[in-house]
């Protein structure tokens, strides 16, 4: 009847299945194979009882605390690199799976969670169901039970991501009893280096004041017998205004540091 009615197609009742584009399947194997950053998941809840739901935010929260792997969770799908589908596929569901799933930005992993998600699970045979998620879109990772336990979300999800891999290729450093960290620029006194760092982060953020307040004190510790000699040549050679003004800045701190000091 639908049909008759010239409605559009998407509104009909048949399952039609999403196809990826074969650039998308490309970048999808390019960038997500070794992800290197915290990844979002939104979650899509199809037609289910709830209970992978439960799972999940468990999953999600202190106790399992996907987060510690940097896997987090985002309400919206515009920034979500996962998209976890949960219950089986019902008809009213459909539309809104297909909005979120075109919501979220390419390439994106489709995990098909539980038994409900990756067949229909006890509600496969019911008239308004269309069986799992991978009847509307690929599906990259299933993550089967009903639900799932935490630690199978964590494992599917570290799946989906390649951690497994990453891991495989981590290094492990062990502590030799007795070993110290080296101390940078020991030559200055611990003052003078905190203050100086201290100032460089304020004027220039916590990152960039870090490696500037490492560019002056390396000049610094080369300076030799004149103190000022290596750093007023590191300000001399600076094409970058903001930088020339923060190493000034330094080099008045070290001033004051030193009448302070008295050294
Ligand atoms: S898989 Fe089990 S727990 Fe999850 S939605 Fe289906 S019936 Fe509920």
């Amino acid at each position: 009847m639908l049909i008759d009615r010239e409605v559009s197609g998407q509104l009909q009742h048949k399952l039609d299945k999403i196809t990826l584009d074969e650039s998308i399947v490309k970048a999808k194997a390019a960038l997500l194979n070794d992800i290197k950053r915290s990844i979002y998941l939104y979650r899509v809840d199809c037609g289910g009882c709830n209970g992978c739901e439960i799972e999940i935010f468990s999953t999600i929260t202190p106790i399992y605390d996907t987060e510690r792997f940097g896997i987090k969770n985002t309400p919206s799908p515009r920034h979500a690199d996962i998209m976890v589908y949960t219950g089986s596929m019902t008809r009213l569901m459909r539309l809104p799976a297909i909005r979120a799933y075109q919501g979220a930005p390419d390439p994106k992993i489709v995990v098909s969670y539980g038994s409900c998600g990756c067949t229909g699970g006890i509600f496969h045979d019911n008239y308004c169901v269309w069986g799992g998620t991978d009847n509307l879109f690929d599906v990259d990772v299933y993550i089967p039970g009903c639900p799932p336990s935490p630690p199978q979300t964590i494992y599917g999800f570290a799946m989906a991501l390649g951690l497994l891999g990453q891991k495989l290729k981590h290094t492990e450093i062990t502590e030799v009893p007795g070993e110290q960290v080296p101390i940078r620029f020991e030559t200055i006194p611990y003052k003078v280096r905190t203050a100086l760092e201290r100032k460089a982060r304020l004027l220039s953020g916590y990152r960039s004041g870090k490696d500037l307040s490492d560019e002056f004190m390396t000049a610094l510790a080369l300076g030799g017998t004149d103190v000022f000699a290596g750093i007023d040549a590191l300000i001399a050679a600076q094409d970058d205004p903001r930088k020339k003004e923060v190493l000034g800045e330094l080099k008045a701190e070290l001033k004051t540091q030193l009448a302070s000091q008295e050294l």
